[in-house]
């Protein structure tokens, strides 16, 4: 099937949200935060249906990568809010372990590794 021509605001943002996802499930083979856990709520379709019942976002949130390949990937170019989900998370103090530990790392040392001295190998990188 052809795209149809992507719909944007006069900012270039999406207007195609959560709404107009008919959770027809095309976006799954793309994902990989779905084809690594095989987990319907950790698939953009999954994720559309929370954002749509206005459930509060949990941890699983952070599984998703903002690749934009389910974007790249939807027929009718539906851009899911995930950064939006995220920042709720944030918001509500609920973060990961390994994201606090970057957070404190960068405030305390301006980098994500902690103390490095000259010569030493970084044994833990931290991610969001
Ligand atoms: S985001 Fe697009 S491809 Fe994915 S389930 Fe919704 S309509 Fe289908
Ligand atoms: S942005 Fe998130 S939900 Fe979309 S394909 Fe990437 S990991 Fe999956």
């Amino acid at each position: 099937m052809a795209k149809a021509e992507k719909q944007e605001t006069a900012k270039g943002e999406s207007v195609k949200d959560e709404k107009n996802c008919v959770l027809c499930g095309m976006c799954k083979t793309v994902c990989p935060s779905f084809q690594s856990t095989k987990d319907e709520k950790r698939s953009p379709r999954g994720r559309s249906q929370i954002i749509k019942k206005e459930k509060e976002p949990d941890m699983s949130f952070y599984d998703c990568t903002l690749c934009g390949a389910c974007t790249a990937s939807c027929y009718i170019d539906v851009e899911l809010p995930l950064r939006q989900q995220r920042e709720k998370l944030v918001k509500a103090g609920k973060e990961t372990e390994a994201n606090k530990k970057m957070i404190e790392n960068i405030r305390k040392h301006g980098n994500p590794f902690g103390e490095v001295k000259k010569g030493d190998k970084i044994d833990e990188l931290y991610c969001c």
